[in-house]
């Protein structure tokens, strides 16, 4: 088949790879708008927890080992995460997991790309997605949430789009935090927090998020992105060895603040056109699954179409819909919940530290109504009390690799 990936990020660069690596006939070609080595956002962050069967790595694994290693080798792992609320002393979750710059993902995949016979093309535009269905026998269509060429058939998708409540901006600090890191800072127009995680030896993610009352309180709405970076490096000083806040602002001078794009759509495709990743669905970044679920996707459609010929795609597009679309609603439902939390830091503040960690920690379960706070068990709160002490924090990893390891056997 003559098949054209729309989009040069993980969801559209795997998709070619494992087009290719299911049968190497494909004749395959990759358009990304973007320059060559001039993708957005920083490093992003994996969770171990949950099924290691479930793990980012283990699927590109499954796929193609040797992008697997490739990645394997730029991984920089975490383990324990730290959560600030004001001035109290830090307060100690649990979790493990890895992280890996963004730029070097898109390396990694691009090099594996062209050495499977891809055609992997930078600075170029796909505009008419029915010019591209016509001239291809399958056009993957990976082009990211802001999709413009999705919402030119959004009818036939029955796409969903909701802007997010809060406002975020997706930052670079020269200095390898520590830890993965929260830090919640209290302003006179509410508070702020920031979520950073090192993913390299000399540079840390840093995703600064508030309600957009204190973005507008604190004057972030009519500010030039110098002046952005400077105020929030002086806010998180102390998280941040004093190290600048970096960001790459747009044509008109304004660091990338947004609001988190929540999208899903009721069909995956439409005749020879078919969605992968956050042109299909999104997943708020603070469950850090976005990737993964992209890279999920192309692994999945890359099995079903095979060595499929284009009269053939019809059955096997509906069952990579029939596969992915229940798993990834069952992640959306989760992100909502965690980006739901978010939205009502004001209330939860008001807890005592600990409470606050063990709130934060488990937000994925936290109850439909917003005014009840989750407690859990009482032996899960003890857990996460005496986690809070070193003893505590030795015992709950071993149980956490002791549950690793039954999931895996
Ligand atoms: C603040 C933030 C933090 C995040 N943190 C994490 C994290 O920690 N962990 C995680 O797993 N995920 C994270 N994510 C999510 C992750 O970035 C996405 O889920 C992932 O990039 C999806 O990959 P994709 O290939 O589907 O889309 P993208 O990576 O967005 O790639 C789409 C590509 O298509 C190109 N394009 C668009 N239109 C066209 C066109 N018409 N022609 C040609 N090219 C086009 C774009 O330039 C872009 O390069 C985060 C997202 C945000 C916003």
């Amino acid at each position: 088949m003559n098949i054209l990936c729309v989009g040069g990020g993980p969801g559209g660069l795997f998709s070619a790879i494992a087009a290719r690596l299911a049968d190497p006939r494909h004749r395959v070609t990759v358009v990304e708008r973007r320059p060559d080595a001039g993708t957005y956002g920083w490093g992003i962050a994996v969770s171990r927890a949950g099924d290691p069967r479930d793990d980012l790595l283990a699927g590109v694994r499954a796929t193609d080992p040797s992008t697997a290693r490739a990645l394997e080798d730029c991984a920089l792992p975490w383990s324990g995460q730290h959560v600030s609320l004001g001035d109290a002393p830090p307060v100690h979750l649990g979790g493990s997991g890895y992280c890996i710059g963004r730029q070097r993902l898109i390396d990694v995949l691009v090099d594996r790309a062209r050495a499977t016979g891809v055609d992997v093309r930078f600075g170029a535009e796909v505009a008419d997605l029915g010019r591209a269905a016509a001239e291809h026998d399958l056009v993957v269509l990976a082009d990211g949430a802001g999709s413009r060429l999705r919402r030119s058939w959004a009818g036939r998708f029955r796409t969903v789009e909701r802007a997010g409540r809060n406002v975020h901006v997706w930052l670079n600090c020269p200095t390898a935090l520590a830890d993965f890191t929260y830090a919640f800072e209290p302003t006179p127009a509410g508070w702020i927090w920031f979520y950073g995680y090192p993913y390299a030896p000399d540079a840390s993610t840093v995703i600064v998020e508030c309600s957009p009352e204190t973005w507008a309180g604190l004057g972030f709405d009519a500010m030039e992105d110098a002046a952005t970076m400077a105020s929030l490096s002086r806010r998180f000083a102390r998280h941040l060895d004093g190290r600048p806040l970096q960001s790459r602002p747009d044509e008109r001078g304004r660091s990338p603040w947004a609001h988190f794009p929540m999208i899903t759509n009721e069909r995956w495709y439409a005749g020879n056109v078919v969605l992968v990743g956050d042109c299909a669905h999104t997943a708020h970044f603070s469950i850090g699954s976005g990737t993964k679920l992209a890279l999920q996707d192309a692994a999945a459609l890359g099995r079903a179409v095979a060595s499929r010929a284009p009269d053939e795609l019809p059955p096997a597009l509906q069952c990579y819909q029939d596969r992915r679309l229940p798993v990834v609603r069952a992640l959306q439902r989760d992100a909502e919940q965690s980006a739901g939390w978010f939205e009502h830091v004001e209330r939860r503040a008001r807890l005592d530290p600990v409470a606050f960690g063990y709130s934060l920690r488990t937000r994925k379960m936290a109850p439909a109504d917003e005014n009840q706070e989750f407690r859990g068990s009482s032996l899960e709160y003890g857990l996460h009390r005496a986690t809070q002490w070193r003893v505590g924090r030795a015992a709950r990893r071993t149980l956490a690799a002791t549950r690793r390891a039954a999931l895996r056997g």
